[in-house]
Protein backbone atom coordinates (compact mmCIF):
# COMPACT_ATOMS: atom_id res chain seq x y z
CA UNK A 1 0.00 0.00 0.00
CA UNK A 2 1.37 3.47 -0.98
CA UNK A 3 2.64 5.30 2.07
CA UNK A 4 1.12 8.38 0.67
CA UNK A 5 -1.52 10.13 2.86
CA UNK A 6 -3.64 11.52 -0.23
CA UNK A 7 -3.11 8.23 -1.80
CA UNK A 8 -4.47 6.75 1.18
CA UNK A 9 -7.39 9.02 1.34
CA UNK A 10 -8.13 8.81 -2.13
CA UNK A 11 -7.80 4.73 -1.53
CA UNK A 12 -10.47 5.03 0.70
CA UNK A 13 -7.84 3.74 3.40
CA UNK A 14 -8.06 6.37 5.19
CA UNK A 15 -10.81 8.57 6.24
CA UNK A 16 -11.64 12.33 5.59
CA UNK A 17 -14.50 14.64 4.61
CA UNK A 18 -14.86 14.66 0.90
CA UNK A 19 -16.83 17.67 -0.66
CA UNK A 20 -16.61 15.95 -3.99
CA UNK A 21 -14.95 13.29 -6.24
CA UNK A 22 -14.79 11.48 -9.87
CA UNK A 23 -12.03 9.81 -11.44
CA UNK A 24 -9.36 12.50 -11.59
CA UNK A 25 -9.57 14.63 -8.84
CA UNK A 26 -10.77 14.18 -5.28
CA UNK A 27 -11.87 17.34 -2.83
CA UNK A 28 -12.21 17.01 1.18
CA UNK A 29 -11.80 19.44 3.67
CA UNK A 30 -8.38 20.11 5.50
CA UNK A 31 -7.89 18.46 8.74
CA UNK A 32 -6.57 21.73 10.09
CA UNK A 33 -8.76 24.28 8.39
CA UNK A 34 -6.85 27.86 8.30
CA UNK A 35 -10.15 29.46 7.77
CA UNK A 36 -13.77 28.98 7.42
CA UNK A 37 -13.82 27.29 4.51
CA UNK A 38 -10.44 25.16 3.89
CA UNK A 39 -10.51 22.80 1.24
CA UNK A 40 -8.01 20.36 -0.57
CA UNK A 41 -8.42 19.70 -4.26
CA UNK A 42 -6.26 16.83 -4.85
CA UNK A 43 -5.39 15.25 -8.29
CA UNK A 44 -5.69 11.37 -8.23
CA UNK A 45 -2.40 10.70 -9.78
CA UNK A 46 0.51 10.70 -7.69
CA UNK A 47 2.72 13.74 -8.63
CA UNK A 48 5.09 14.77 -5.67
CA UNK A 49 4.99 18.69 -6.22
CA UNK A 50 4.73 21.56 -8.72
CA UNK A 51 8.55 20.71 -9.00
CA UNK A 52 7.96 17.31 -10.15
CA UNK A 53 5.47 18.55 -12.85
CA UNK A 54 6.07 17.32 -16.60
CA UNK A 55 4.25 18.24 -19.80
CA UNK A 56 2.35 15.06 -19.86
CA UNK A 57 0.68 16.35 -16.49
CA UNK A 58 -0.81 19.15 -18.33
CA UNK A 59 -4.33 17.92 -18.57
CA UNK A 60 -4.76 17.22 -14.89
CA UNK A 61 -3.64 20.46 -13.47
CA UNK A 62 -5.99 22.26 -15.74
CA UNK A 63 -8.49 20.01 -14.71
CA UNK A 64 -8.00 20.64 -11.01
CA UNK A 65 -8.23 24.30 -11.84
CA UNK A 66 -11.41 24.46 -13.96
CA UNK A 67 -13.09 22.38 -11.00
CA UNK A 68 -12.74 25.34 -8.71
CA UNK A 69 -15.95 27.92 -10.30
CA UNK A 70 -18.20 25.10 -9.79
CA UNK A 71 -16.94 24.31 -6.48
CA UNK A 72 -16.89 27.77 -5.14
CA UNK A 73 -20.33 27.88 -6.61
CA UNK A 74 -20.73 24.98 -4.98
CA UNK A 75 -19.68 26.89 -1.10
CA UNK A 76 -21.73 29.59 -2.05
CA UNK A 77 -18.34 31.98 -2.59
CA UNK A 78 -17.59 34.47 -4.57
CA UNK A 79 -14.30 35.08 -3.76
CA UNK A 80 -11.63 33.22 -2.00
CA UNK A 81 -7.58 32.26 -1.94
CA UNK A 82 -5.97 28.70 -3.64
CA UNK A 83 -1.92 28.12 -3.04
CA UNK A 84 -0.10 25.88 -3.47
CA UNK A 85 2.90 24.97 -1.62
CA UNK A 86 5.98 23.22 -2.77
CA UNK A 87 8.50 21.64 -0.77
CA UNK A 88 9.46 21.92 2.64
CA UNK A 89 10.92 25.58 2.41
CA UNK A 90 7.77 26.47 0.45
CA UNK A 91 5.56 24.98 3.10
CA UNK A 92 4.56 21.50 2.14
CA UNK A 93 3.68 19.18 4.17
CA UNK A 94 2.37 15.84 2.14
CA UNK A 95 4.58 15.29 -1.15
CA UNK A 96 1.34 14.78 -3.07
CA UNK A 97 0.40 17.81 -5.34
CA UNK A 98 -2.76 19.83 -4.24
CA UNK A 99 -4.59 22.98 -4.37
CA UNK A 100 -5.88 24.71 -1.02
CA UNK A 101 -9.18 26.34 -1.50
CA UNK A 102 -9.53 28.96 1.65
CA UNK A 103 -11.99 31.49 1.96
CA UNK A 104 -14.11 33.35 4.72
CA UNK A 105 -14.14 36.36 6.95
CA UNK A 106 -11.39 34.92 8.64
CA UNK A 107 -9.09 34.39 5.14
CA UNK A 108 -5.69 34.38 6.93
CA UNK A 109 -3.05 37.47 5.91
CA UNK A 110 -0.76 36.60 3.05
P1 LIG B 1 0.66 21.32 2.55
O1 LIG B 1 1.31 21.89 3.78
O2 LIG B 1 0.48 22.32 1.44
O3 LIG B 1 1.36 20.06 2.09
O4 LIG B 1 -0.81 20.95 2.97
C1 LIG B 1 -1.14 19.74 3.57
C2 LIG B 1 -2.46 19.96 4.26
O5 LIG B 1 -3.02 18.69 4.51
C3 LIG B 1 -2.35 20.68 5.60
O6 LIG B 1 -3.11 21.90 5.54
C4 LIG B 1 -2.93 19.69 6.60
O7 LIG B 1 -3.72 20.30 7.59
C5 LIG B 1 -3.76 18.79 5.69
N1 LIG B 1 -3.94 17.42 6.18
C6 LIG B 1 -3.01 16.61 6.75
N2 LIG B 1 -3.55 15.41 7.02
C7 LIG B 1 -4.83 15.45 6.62
C8 LIG B 1 -5.92 14.53 6.64
N3 LIG B 1 -5.78 13.28 7.14
N4 LIG B 1 -7.11 14.92 6.14
C9 LIG B 1 -7.26 16.18 5.66
N5 LIG B 1 -6.29 17.08 5.60
C10 LIG B 1 -5.09 16.74 6.08
ZN1 LIG C 1 0.04 10.25 -3.25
Amino acid sequence: MSECLFCQIIGKKLPAEIIQEDNKIIVFKDIHPKASVHLLIVPKIHIISLNELEPSNQNIVFYALSALPKLAKAQGLTGYRTIINTGRTGGQEVDHLHLHLLAGDDLPGF
